[in-house]
């Protein structure tokens, strides 16, 4: 499979590891939107939210435990965001779930955060 998130799992492509464990791996976004912009993701493939099932939600669950471990240890406790993508309209690019794990800066929220381009 053509995946790129799965060949940065395999470090076929390199990236910029913030965490890594059995389930999950964390690595720098290559175009950060805000100071802190890290993609946690499952080590599987899930090809995005829209395929969750009762059979891969385990692998979710981990994602989320690895996501607050990572606020501590980067000191990030005092706020953070949390979002993925999924299909066409919401932008996603890389069909690979994957959750933005975005910090560093006092965000708004609002019909501004979707950010409608049409
Ligand atoms: P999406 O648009 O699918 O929600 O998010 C894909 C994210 O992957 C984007 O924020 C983009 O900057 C990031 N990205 C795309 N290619 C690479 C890459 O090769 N390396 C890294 N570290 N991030 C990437
Ligand atoms: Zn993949």
């Amino acid at each position: 499979m053509d995946c790129l998130f799965c060949k940065i799992v395999d470090g076929e492509v390199p990236s910029t590891k913030v965490y890594e464990d059995e389930y999950v791996y964390c690595f720098k976004d290559i175009d950060p939107i805000a100071p802190i912009h890290y993609l946690v993701i499952p080590k599987a493939h899930i090809s995005g939210a829209s395929e969750i099932t009762e059979e891969n939600s385990g692998l979710v669950a981990k994602v989320f435990e690895a996501a607050a471990k990572i606020a501590k240890a980067e000191g990030i406790e005092n706020g953070f965001r949390i979002i993925t993508n999924c299909g066409e309209d919401a932008g996603q690019t890389v069909k690979h779930l994957h959750f933005h794990l975005l910090a560093g800066v006092k965000m708004g929220w609002g019909k501004e955060s979707v950010n409608a381009v049409e």
